[in-house]
């Protein structure tokens, strides 16, 4: 499907997504024959909406991106002009601490606590890490507060998906930068 056609279909999901009522038709008849927009490889802002309702109801304002305190939402720079420009959570330099207020900013609802998924990234450990080389290291574990990194029975790093949150401060503290925030399957 062209850019042009996917464009024209999120407008026709945009205008029947705009009132609640609509919104909840939508929701209703989005069956299998729903058409299946281009997903980006970055994870959307904490409590997005699943890809097809966050992208015909983000109209790109900026509004998280401005207000988040810590900077980590930024612009996505992807080739495709229907995902371009589209806020995605950037967690290389910085972590979230879900203040929330992305969400209580976002004016059209492509960020919702009632419907969103707060949970967009997922850490993931690399062979960098310093135990790969049978040197001790723990910075990870200490640094998370949800208890999800414990050691193996074979001393390697294990992240529990069901338990990170995708804050990104293990892979701050990781010196040897071993951990990397990647897109969650939402
Ligand atoms: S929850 Fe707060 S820190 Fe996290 S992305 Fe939103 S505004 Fe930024
Ligand atoms: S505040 Fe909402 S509508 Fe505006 S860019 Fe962010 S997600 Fe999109
Ligand atoms: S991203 Fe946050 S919750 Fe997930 S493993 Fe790292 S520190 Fe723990």
């Amino acid at each position: 499907m062209s850019d042009k056609q996917i464009q024209a279909q999120s407008l026709m999901n945009k205008e029947q997504l705009q009132s609640p009522s609509r919104r909840a038709f939508f929701r209703r008849f989005a069956g299998p024959a729903e058409v299946e927009l281009p997903v980006s490889e970055f994870p959307r802002p904490p409590w997005a909406m699943g890809n097809n309702e966050f992208l015909a109801l983000c109209n790109r304002c900026n509004r998280c991106i401005d207000v988040c305190p810590r900077r980590v939402l930024r612009q996505s720079d992807e080739s495709s002009s229907f995902l371009q420009g589209l806020p995605t959570l950037s967690l290389e330099y910085g972590s979230c601490d879900f203040c929330g207020l992305c969400v209580e900013a976002c004016p059209t609802g492509a960020l919702s606590r009632e419907s969103g998924e707060k949970r967009q990234a997922l850490a993931l450990v690399s062979d960098h890490c310093q135990l790969t080389y049978n040197q001790s290291c723990d910075f990870c574990i200490d640094a998370c507060e949800e208890g999800a990194i414990k050691l193996s029975a074979s001393n390697r790093i294990e992240i529990d998906p069901n338990g990170c949150t995708g804050c990104g401060e293990c892979s701050l503290d990781c010196y040897n930068k071993a951990i990397s925030l990647v897109k969650r399957q939402v």
